[in-house]
């Protein structure tokens, strides 16, 4: 049996574990750095299957780093894990977890003779901070030769558009005042924000298709009848490259001045986890996790070919900037659902939603595979 086939051998002997574990995972999510049960099971399925897991690994409470093989190039395969709040796993990550197991398992047992070293990294808070930035300080990536995950998505594509992304919050300060009574007395800071939002609203039109803000209010006020004297927001702003995220945040900051001017308010900015650089995609690796889809019955489409503003972020791209990477999305049908919503994450649990982790898995699996018996380590 050559090497592809003992792969897919030992998948086929988990798959039914891993359907497991992504619905559980689907019906106990847990949000970014509280992936505490999340992860254990994770580890702990690891460490059933010949894999040296070490949980909790480099400084995070729910990352975890299983090994196996003992000499060669490192390939880390990363294990995503967190929800989003009130929706779920409405981007999937029960599946990515599920097939990077399946992609471990898969591996595992040929490590020795394929001359690698793998590392099933789990890694937490994709969503929000960004634990795969902490993870590369803290030395996770150092040695590592090339990374790779997949994400579902609602089409196959193997190197998809990646914008980069910094995350803020913005406080705006005012003065309290009865609102009826005494209203001149207060600075109002609700104002301050609403003024902000309808600044970067203006902003818009002088934005490119792949600029993105976005913003919540997370603290409005405490009661109608009095000023408020403080808010708080959540904010997103993204862009296709570095320097044009550097741009578009001063004039986002131009916004919020403009606001805090008008109103009287002061303000303040504070950044909110990492920032997330855009997607380096690896085109040896594409080009072979491509024909390997392919042959799995699962033709990948290119970025390319999609719509440039039609994308979103990653932590992935931080890696991708310090280990040869791919991230390909793999599309679950989820019909008029897109990720984020509900009804994305029912299809995660849905047939085709199930047959992601499979062919996450293999095409994973059958690219490692690849770079070793191609010796391709010096064209990454
Ligand atoms: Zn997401
Ligand atoms: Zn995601």
């Amino acid at each position: 049996m050559d090497q592809k086939a003992q792969a897919v051998a030992a998948f086929s002997k988990v798959e039914g574990e891993l359907i497991r574990i992504s619905r559980w995972m689907y019906d106990n999510p847990e949000v970014g750095f509280e992936e505490y049960e999340t992860s254990a099971r994770l580890a702990e399925f690891l460490a059933g299957h010949g894999f040296a897991v070490e949980y909790p690994a480099y400084g995070l409470e729910t990352a975890f780093a299983a090994r196996a093989g003992s000499k060669g190039p490192e390939v880390i395969i990363c294990a995503e894990m967190d929800a989003l709040p009130t929706v779920g796993h409405a981007c999937g990550h029960n599946l990515i977890a599920a097939s990077a197991l399946g992609a471990g398992v898969a591996l595992a047992p040929l490590a020795e003779d394929l001359r690698i070293r793998l590392m099933v990294l789990g890694t937490p808070a994709e969503e929000k901070m960004g634990g795969k930035v902490d993870l590369i300080n803290a030395g996770a990536f150092a040695g590592a030769a090339a990374s790779m995950m997949v994400h579902p998505s609602n089409s196959d594509v193997v190197d998809p558009n990646v914008l980069g992304v910094r995350h803020i919050d913005v406080e705006f300060h005012g003065k309290d005042s009865h609102a009826a009574f005494a209203p001149q007395l207060g600075i109002n800071a609700l104002d301050a924000f609403v003024q902000a939002y309808v600044n970067v609203a203006t902003l818009r039109q002088a934005m490119y298709p792949t600029d993105k803000i976005h913003a919540i209010i997370t603290h409005g006020g405490d009661a109608p009848n009095i000023i408020p004297s403080y808010t708080r927001s959540s904010w997103y702003v993204r862009a296709a490259t570095r320097e044009r995220m550097d741009e578009l945040y001063d004039r986002v900051l131009a916004c919020f001045e403009a606001a805090g001017t008008a109103t009287g308010c002061s303000w303040n900015v504070e950044p909110m986890g990492h920032p997330f650089e855009g997607m380096v995609n690896n085109p040896v690796m594409v080009d072979l996790f491509a024909a390997n889809s392919a042959e799995l019955g699962r033709p990948m489409g290119r970025g390319a070919d999609e719509e440039p503003g039609a994308a979103g972020s990653t932590d992935m791209g931080n890696v991708s900037q310090v280990v040869p990477s791919i991230h390909p999305f793999l599309t679950i049908n989820p019909g008029d659902h897109v990720n984020h919503q509900p009804g994305f994450a029912a299809h995660t649990v849905s047939a085709d939603g199930e047959r992601a982790i499979r062919d996450g898995a293999l095409a994973m699996a059958w690219t490692v595979i690849d770079l070793v018996v191609g010796d391709r380590w010096n064209e990454l």
